[in-house]
């Protein structure tokens, strides 16, 4: 099915080549708990093993329900092949690892989930691979923290807790200057933005949000756009222009010649997955599909819930700051209306009067919103971040985050919006 001008409502349900399962003829898509799959002939697995032929060798590497999902996500995304991962936290690894080794550089947005920030400053660095954080605010940052050995640009396309849009074509348009891709976590914002459109190479999700929907299962997905050129620019990338040891001498920009531009996608999937054994789950891989076939619908939702939360907020005496992208202004405002299309997302947070004390009070005064460490839910969430999702970075760290003593993050779930505003009213009363 070509994807180009098929709307994202269609694309999640019929995306890619699955109709019916060839064995049943099953609608809906099967769950294949299996680990192994039986080969034709020994010339078959030959070339399985050989990647002369695409197929199915063993579970850890690939599985036809993981492939549903990959499909209808990588043309959700406008990408050409995703591989879905154990979680969003492999995912972000995984899109840096495959072309960053030791001595490597990349240069990432300071806005970032609190989990990616302790993986890149921390992790990576005891892998040799060294994180330079620069503020998106001003995207000229990126070129001014580049250099011969930076692999890639990393940004989250709508960061909490600041909510700032980041700007996606003004720092890849720097990055194609050099030859270095931008890869973008597009996790709090699918079907809003499609950040490859705008010139990145690599997008990645967390699925455990938006995409599941219903705080059911972790996973995570990376997709790849397609539309970069590794090997205009080889010096930078030798993971994928020079012989890889660990694949009979491998060149994957060579070797995917026949497949289509898959050199990204292709060598994380049989190198790194193959290796550290990060696999999403038949069964989460079915949730996931499950979730993916009403998310057009559900952040439509969100979004006009969202709206109507910050409206009411944005008016309450005990709240000092509002932070939605709906409600910025200048360059903030003027991201948001570029990259965001058909709503400014499902999060808000917002700063009370009476900081970190009435922030608790609040959250124990809620009685339908969930307290949990999570967005992207049917379910409407909240969370006090500093005391709990970026408690364990630095007071300094917390302030680059955006994060203060007295802030509330909210995700707004898909109940009614008079329901949802009538719990915020209630625990604001007491806090
Ligand atoms: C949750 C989250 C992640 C990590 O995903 P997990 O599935 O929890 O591993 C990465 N990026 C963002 C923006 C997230 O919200």
């Amino acid at each position: 099915m070509p994807t180009e001008s098929i709307h994202p409502e269609t694309l999640v349900l019929h995306a890619g080549t699955y109709r019916a399962d060839p064995a049943t003829t099953a609608v809906a898509v099967p769950i294949y708990q299996t680990t192994s799959y039986q080969f034709h002939s020994t010339e078959h697995a030959a070339n399985l093993f050989a990647l002369k032929e695409l197929g199915n060798v063993y579970t850890r590497i690939m599985n036809p329900t993981q492939a549903v999902l990959e499909e209808r996500v990588a043309a959700l995304e406008g990408g050409v092949a995703a591989l879905a991962l154990a979680s969003g936290q492999s995912a972000s690894l995984f899109a840096v690892q495959n072309i960053c080794h030791a001595g490597d550089n990349f240069v990432c947005s300071t806005d970032i989930y609190g989990g990616t920030w302790n993986l890149f400053q921390n992790t990576l660095a005891t892998m040799g691979i060294e994180c330079r954080f620069v503020d998106p605010a001003d995207p000229e940052n990126f070129r001014r923290a580049s250099d011969f050995k930076t692999r890639c640009y990393y940004g989250e396309t709508l960061p909490n807790p600041k909510l700032a849009v980041f700007p996606i074509a003004e720092v890849s348009k720097i990055g194609r200057e050099y030859g270095i891709p931008l890869i973008m976590d597009n996790t709090a914002c699918p079907v809003l933005c499609q950040p490859i459109k705008h010139g990145a190479a690599i997008t990645m999700h967390s699925t455990t949000k938006y995409i599941g929907g219903h705080g059911t299962s972790i996973g995570g997905v990376i997709v790849d756009g397609g539309n970069f050129d590794w090997e205009k620019n080889a010096d930078r990338f030798p993971m994928l222009n020079k012989p890889d040891p660990s694949y009979h001498g491998a060149i994957w920009t060579q070797a995917v010649k026949p497949l289509g531009p898959i050199a990204y996608i292709l060598k994380a999937r049989v190198t790194l997955l193959r290796d550290v054994g990060a696999a999403m789950s038949p069964f989460n891989a079915f949730m996931f599909i499950q979730g993916l076939e009403t998310l057009p619908l559900r952040i439509r939702q969100h979004c006009s819930n969202a709206n109507a939360v910050a409206a009411y907020l944005s008016k309450h005496p005990k709240i000092t700051r509002v932070i939605f992208p709906g409600l910025m202004e200048g360059n903030a405002k003027l991201r948001a209306d570029t990259y965001l299309r058909g709503g400014y997302g499902g999060l808000l947070g917002f700063e009370l009067k009476g900081g970190r004390d009435s922030g608790r009070k609040f959250i124990d005064a809620l009685k339908m919103f969930y307290h949990v460490a999570n967005i992207g839910d049917a379910r409407s969430l909240a969370i006090h971040p500093a005391s709990t999702t970026h408690s364990q970075l630095t007071p300094e760290e917390q302030l680059k985050t955006g994060v203060t003593e007295g802030y509330v993050r909210l995700s707004i779930g898909i109940e009614h919006q008079e329901d949802i505003i009538a719990d915020l009213d209630q625990a604001l009363a007491i806090a």
